[in-house]
C-alpha cells in the first residue's frame, strides 16, 4: 500500500491528476457520497460569475472559502451541495459583444436585434465558460452535474413565472420617471449601478429677473447651467422669509425669454446657494417630483443619446458640455452672471461603461417594494438570517428602510425579455439573480432538490453586493417559497494590493491567481490567502504569504516522506488498530497526542465560526512546530529502541494521518496525494471521517 513519495512536492503534476480523481469518484455529488450516520444536509450556491468574468483575486479568495467549508462539512458526514453556475450578466456581457463589434467597425444597431442576441449566444458558447475552469484549478469541489446558467431555459421559466406572479398582484407597473440613464449603453439603470466621483466643478449664480419688476431679480445657483433651458420654474422653501412676498409672481427664464413662475415647496433645501432653486422637471430626479407636485411642463433638452434635444432651441444638437459653453457665454453678455464659485460634488458614472450618467425621464417598469422590503427587514431583525460580520446588517437595513419601487426594465437586448405582449425592454439582470438560490434547485417546480436541500445553509459573498443581490434574494426567497434562501451571510473581506488600494486589472494594480498557482501550486495559494481571511479586516495582498504557504507545503512533503520511510512492514495493519492497544506511551508520546486533540479541537471550532485565519495557524503551528520540530526529533531516538519502536511507528501514522485530515479543507491536493500512499481506512481523504 505505502509506496515513496518522489523526492520533492510538484504541484503542477499532482493537481490535475488528484483533481481527475476526485471527478471520477463522484463525490462532488451528494448522492454519491458514502452512507453516514449523520445524513443533514449543507447547501452554498456559488455567487454566479459573470460569464465575461475571468478568475480575480476576489473570485479566487470566495472560491477558496466556499471550498473549504464544503470539504471540511464533507468529511465531517454531511450531504454537502455546492452548486455552480454562471449569470448572463446583461450590460456587462453586451458591452463586451459590443465591442468585439466595433473592432469590425459595427454596432449592434447595424446588426439588427435578433443576429445581436446571436452573437452573444456564440460568444457566451466560446468564453461563458472559461471562469468555471478556473475554478477547478483551485480545486473547487462543486457538483458540476448542476451548473446553472440564468438564461437556461429552466432559469428563464423560473423568471417569467416570477414576473407573472408580480404582475398579477398588482405589484408591478410601468410609469414615466426621472431615471439614470446611460446614453452610451442606451438604457436605465438603478440607484446601485452607479460610481459616484468626487470631481471639482463651479457653482454658477444666475440672476432671473422679475416679470413685474425687471430690476430686480432672483439669484439661482447651478453646477449645470445648461439645463436651465428646461426650467420649468423656480422654488423656494416655504418657509423661507426672504421670498415670502414673491411666491406667485412670474420670472423671465434668460436666453429663452420664457415666463416661469416662483413656486413653494418644501423639498427646497433653505441653506443650498441662495435658498431659490431652479426647477427641470425632465433632467433631475427631485425636481420631476416638485413638478409632478405643481404640475409643471416637463421639456426634454436633452435626448436618450445624451445629446440636445429640438427643446433646448438655441443648443439643438449639441453635447452638454458645447451647451453649457454656449449658455454661459451668452449669459455673460446679457450681464446675467452674477458670479462663479469653486464647488466639489459627486457625479454619478455608469458601472459598466463608465459614461457619465444623465438623468432623464423615461417610460420603465417598476416593482412595488413596500411589502418585499417589510419581510426582508424581518428576517434579518428576527436572527433567522444571520450576517457575519454583524456590522454589514446596518447597510442592509439602512437601503431597505429607505427604499424605493425598483426600476426593473432595462433597455437593452441581451437579458430576459419582459414577458408582456408589445413589450420590448428585458429585465434588470438582478431580477434573474434574486432567484438564484432557489431556481438552481429546479424552482418553481417542487423538486426533491428543493426537499433536500433547500434552504441553503450559507451564502459567502462580497460588501458591494448586499444591496444589489443578497437583501433581492432574501425577499424574493420569503415571497416565492415562504423561506429564507440561507441561514448565513458571510461577507469575505476584500482583498486589496498591498497599499490598501483596489485590485485592478486596467490600473496594473491586479494580482492574477491563475499566474500564481502556475508558479506556486494551488495549495500554497488557498493557505497564503486563508492565512489572512480573519473576518474583519481587508487582505492587503503580499506574495510573501503564499510563499509560506509554499513552503508549509513542502515541510509536510517532507515530513511525510520521513514517516512512510520509518513505516515498518506492520504498517498495514494501522488503520484497524487502536491507540489503547499501545501500554507504554512514553510522555512526549502521550504530549504529542494531547497537542493533536487540541488542534483538532479549536480548528473545527474556529471552522465552524469562519475564522479562517485562526485554524489555519492552529494547524501550521501543529504540524511544523509540535510535530516536525519536536516530535519527529524525539521519535527518531525512540524508533531505535525496540520496546517503542512499534508504538512510535504508529503514532507517526497516526498523528500523520490525522493532521492530513485536519489539512484537507485548506490544501487539498497535497493531502489527498500523501493520502493515496499512506495506509488509510475510508478510501479517499476527500470523504475520510473529520477526526474527532
Ligand atoms: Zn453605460
Amino acid at each position: 500500500m505505502s509506496s515513496e513519495l518522489e523526492k520533492t512536492y510538484q504541484p503542477n503534476l499532482t493537481e490535475e491528476k488528484i483533481y481527475r480523481l476526485w471527478e471520477k469518484s463522484g463525490y462532488f455529488n451528494p448522492e454519491n457520497l458514502p452512507a453516514k450516520k449523520n445524513k443533514k444536509s449543507f447547501t452554498i450556491a456559488i455567487p454566479p460569475p459573470n460569464i465575461t468574468g475571468s478568475l480575480h483575486m476576489g473570485h479566487a479568495l470566495n472560491a477558496i472559502i466556499q471550498d473549504t467549508l464544503i470539504r471540511y462539512k464533507r468529511m465531517r458526514g454531511f450531504k454537502t451541495l455546492w452548486i455552480p453556475g454562471t449569470d448572463h450578466a446583461g450590460i456587462a456581457t453586451q458591452n463586451v459583444v459590443e465591442k468585439q463589434l466595433k473592432k469590425e467597425g459595427l454596432t449592434r444597431f447595424d446588426l439588427g436585434k435578433e443576429k445581436f442576441i446571436e452573437k452573444v449566444w456564440q460568444w457566451k458558447k466560446e468564453y461563458g465558460d472559461i471562469i468555471l475552469n478556473q475554478f477547478k484549478k483551485l480545486g473547487c469541489s462543486c457538483d458540476w452535474s448542476k451548473t446553472r446558467f440564468t438564461m437556461d431555459k429552466d432559469y428563464a421559466k423560473a423568471v417569467e413565472i416570477a414576473f407573472k406572479y408580480y404582475y398579477k398582484k398588482g405589484w408591478i407597473y410601468e410609469g414615466e420617471r426621472v431615471v439614470n440613464w446611460c446614453p452610451r449603453c442606451r438604457t436605465s439603470l438603478s440607484d446601485l449601478e452607479l460610481n459616484y466621483k468626487e470631481e471639482k466643478g463651479k457653482l454658477w449664480h444666475i440672476k432671473y429677473l422679475l416679470k413685474s419688476s425687471p430690476n430686480k431679480c432672483v439669484i439661482v445657483a447651478t453646477t449645470r447651467p445648461e439645463t436651465m433651458l428646461g426650467d420649468t420654474a423656480v422654488a423656494v422653501n416655504p418657509k423661507d422669509k426672504r421670498y415670502k412676498d414673491l411666491v406667485g409672481e412670474k420670472l423671465i427664464l434668460p436666453i429663452l425669454n420664457k415666463e416661469i413662475p416662483i413656486i413653494a415647496d418644501r423639498a427646497v433645501d433653505l441653506n443650498f446657494g441662495t435658498g431659490a432653486v431652479k426647477v427641470t422637471p425632465s433632467h433631475d430626479p427631485a425636481d420631476w417630483e416638485i413638478g409632478q407636485r405643481h404640475n409643471l411642463e416637463a421639456p426634454k433638452i436633452i435626448g436618450q443619446d445624451g445629446l440636445m434635444t429640438d427643446e433646448s432651441k438655441i443648443c439643438s444638437g449639441m453635447t452638454p458640455l458645447q451647451c453649457r459653453a454656449k449658455v454661459l457665454e451668452e449669459l455673460e453678455k446679457q450681464g446675467l452672471l452674477e458670479k462663479t464659485e469653486e464647488y466639489t460634488h459627486s457625479r454619478p458614472y455608469c458601472y459598466r461603461c463608465s459614461s457619465l450618467i444623465e438623468p432623464m425621464p423615461s417610460h420603465q417598469w417598476f416593482l412595488k417594494m413596500d411589502e418585499l422590503a417589510k419581510k426582508a427587514i424581518k428576517a434579518v431583525k428576527s436572527g433567522e438570517i444571520k450576517f457575519i460580520p454583524k456590522r454589514f446588517e446596518k447597510s442592509y437595513f439602512d437601503w431597505l428602510n429607505n427604499i424605493k419601487d425598483w426600476c426593473i426594465s432595462r433597455q437593452i437586448w441581451w437579458g430576459h425579455k419582459i414577458p408582456l405582449e408589445g413589450v420590448d425592454d428585458v429585465l434588470d439582470t438582478w431580477f434573474s439573480s434574486a432567484l438564484w438560490p432557489f431556481a438552481t434547485l429546479g424552482w418553481p417546480e417542487k423538486t426533491e432538490l428543493l426537499k433536500e436541500y433547500y434552504p441553503t445553509t450559507v451564502l459567502s459573498t462580497a460588501r458591494d453586493i448586499i444591496n444589489l443581490w443578497v437583501a433581492r434574494m432574501i425577499f424574493s426567497s420569503l415571497e416565492f417559497t415562504k423561506k429564507i434562501p440561507f441561514k448565513e451571510v458571510f461577507v469575505h473581506p476584500t482583498v486589496l494590493n498591498i497599499d490598501g488600494k483596489r485590485m485592478s486589472k486596467s490600473l496594473g494594480t491586479g494580482v492574477d491567481p491563475l499566474e500564481l498557482i502556475g508558479k506556486y501550486g494551488a495549495d500554497a495559494v488557498r493557505f497564503g490567502l486563508a492565512w489572512q481571511i480573519t473576518g474583519n479586516q481587508d487582505i492587503h495582498f503580499i506574495e510573501d504569504n503564499i510563499v509560506m504557504g509554499k513552503k508549509f507545503c513542502n515541510k509536510i512533503w517532507n515530513a511525510s516522506r520521513f514517516v512512510m520511510f520509518n513505516l515498518g512492514m506492520e504498517s498495514k495493519n494501522f488503520p484497524e488498530l487502536k491507540l489503547k492497544k499501545f501500554k507504554n506511551l512514553s510522555k512526549e508520546d502521550k504530549l504529542i497526542l494531547k497537542k493533536l486533540e487540541s488542534a483538532i479541537k479549536k480548528v473545527s471550532e474556529n471552522l465552524e465560526k469562519y475564522r479562517f485565519s485562526q485554524s489555519a495557524e492552529i494547524i501550521y503551528d501543529f504540524f511544523w512546530h509540535e510535530f516536525c520540530d519536536k516530535y519527529i526529533e524525539i521519535a527518531k531516538n525512540q524508533l531505535k529502541n525496540e520496546k517503542q519502536k512499534l508504538s512510535t511507528q504508529y503514532l507517526l501514522w497516526h498523528i500523520l494521518s490525522n493532521s492530513l485530515k485536519l489539512l484537507h479543507p485548506f490544501i487539498p491536493f497535497i493531502t489527498e496525494e500523501i493520502w493515496q500512499k499512506l495506509p488509510h481506512e475510508d478510501g479517499m481523504l476527500i470523504v475520510a471521517s473529520w477526526p474527532k
